[in-house]
């Protein structure tokens, strides 16, 4: 970003990309409703239908399976609702909303509260523990699936999935859960938010009978998102919002023409950028070594761990996380506490919480993230800044300690 500010916080929203301002500058220069049957209807419609083609491509699905969001937020309540719908299909006789539904702690709010909303019977929300490393293990999971049966025989039960974790930046083992969730009958919802231009998407080697995704977070525009089933038999039942039959029936209402451009032109430049994610991950190394040699006693969460590469969230004991999120700003550098969605307010995250990380740390959790456009520069001045911080530290802990 350069001298003005340091922007390291890509998990909470990547800066819109160039190819992406342009597309929907263009979208916003048509007229046309891509309902309308007239030339600038169809020329709506064209764009809304290319986007829908690079999406499908960026995770190797089907362009027919796409279905276009308001965001990440609107596809989870949807499918988690919908899933709860198709298992309720295949097994007639169930009340509505009763299959079990299986989620981790370390899963973003969408998924959480829209599991809450979703007004499941006692013992139908069925919590995943993780280990100490963040992960879902099979053991974990199995648990789960056979707690599902106990509460609901033969019903096929919903598994929640998160390809990584938008805090910690931990990938989840998905293709080995979702075999073993396909094994007993589950069907598999993948939250894939924090993938693209991150990690391979392969939706079939996933293992994903749905995923979605966010465009914000991979340099579209912000409150535009996807679904993407795996097969066309896996849609949404019913529509979840109900209106004028857009999107193949599942989602009323006049597209988000230029948003959906936006998000297709950005799907189509993570995609030619595959060596991106291996650029992400020296720099990460690099600046994971000087924060060991600013701070001896650092913690990165996650260390060791299959991680994104432009993730890193570290603690550094007796530095506050919300001071020093002030401190940072002040020195011109963004970072977070944690999911920007509590952000405003600097709280616990939940997701270290379900991790059984203690107190201290999680209190003093910092993320910094970041993209292939971010400059050492931006970096050096975090870690600039982080140096003073420490350096005020001392100081202050020395002059009581005197006192
Ligand atoms: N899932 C993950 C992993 C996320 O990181 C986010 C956003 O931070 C969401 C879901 C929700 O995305 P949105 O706020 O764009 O709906």
């Amino acid at each position: 970003m350069g001298a003005e500010r340091a922007y390291l916080d890509w998990n909470a929203t990547a800066p819109l990309h160039p190819a992406a301002r342009e597309a929907m500058l263009a979208a916003l220069a048509l007229p046309g409703n891509p309902s309308s049957i007239h030339a600038e209807g169809r020329a709506a419609r064209a764009l809304v239908e290319a986007a829908r083609r690079d999406v499908a491509a960026l995770v190797g699905g089907e362009t027919e399976n796409v279905v276009f969001t308001s965001g990440a937020t609107e596809a989870a309540n949807a499918l988690i609702r919908a899933g709860i719908q198709l298992a309720c299909a295949i097994h007639p006789g169930l009340a509505p909303l009763a299959a079990p539904v299986l989620a981790a702690g370390i899963e973003h709010a969408a998924v959480i509260q829209a599991i809450e909303a979703a007004g499941l019977p006692a013992g139908y929300r069925i919590p995943l523990p993780v280990d100490a490393a963040g992960l879902v293990t099979a053991e974990a999971l199995a648990d789960g699936l056979a707690a599902a049966r106990a509460v609901a025989p033969g019903v096929p039960p919903l598994v929640l999935l998160q390809l990584a974790n938008n805090e910690t930046g931990i990938i989840q083992p998905v293709p080995a859960l979702a075999t073993l969730a396909h094994e007993q009958g589950a069907v598999v919802v993948v939250d894939a938010v924090q993938g693209p231009g991150r990690m391979p998407l392969a939706m079939a080697a996933m293992g994903a009978d749905a995923l979605f995704l966010s465009a914000h977070k991979f340099g579209g525009p912000k409150g535009v998102g996807a679904i993407v089933f795996a097969r066309g038999e896996t849609r949404l039942s019913r529509a979840f919002i109900a209106g004028g039959g857009q999107e193949r029936g599942q989602r009323g209402g006049t597209e988000n023409v230029a948003g959906i451009a936006g998000m297709g032109a950005a799907a189509r430049a993570v995609l030619v950028a595959p060596e991106a994610a291996q650029a992400l991950n020296q720099v990460r190394g690099e600046f994971e070594n000087r924060l060991n040699r600013l701070a001896k006693d650092v913690v990165v969460v996650g260390e060791g761990v299959s991680r994104l590469p432009n993730t890193t969230c570290f603690a550094i004991p007796g530095l506050a996380a919300a001071q020093a999120l002030i401190a940072f700003d002040l020195d011109g550098v963004a970072v977070s506490s944690g999911s920007a969605c509590s952000s405003g307010k600097v709280k616990s995250s939940h997701v270290l919480e379900a991790m059984g990380i203690a107190a201290p740390v999680r209190e003093g959790a910092i993320r910094v993230s970041t993209g292939p456009t971010t400059p050492w520069q931006d970096l050096e001045r975090c870690l600039a800044s982080l140096e003073k911080q420490l350096a005020r530290r001392r100081a202050t802990t020395n002059s009581v300690s005197a006192a």
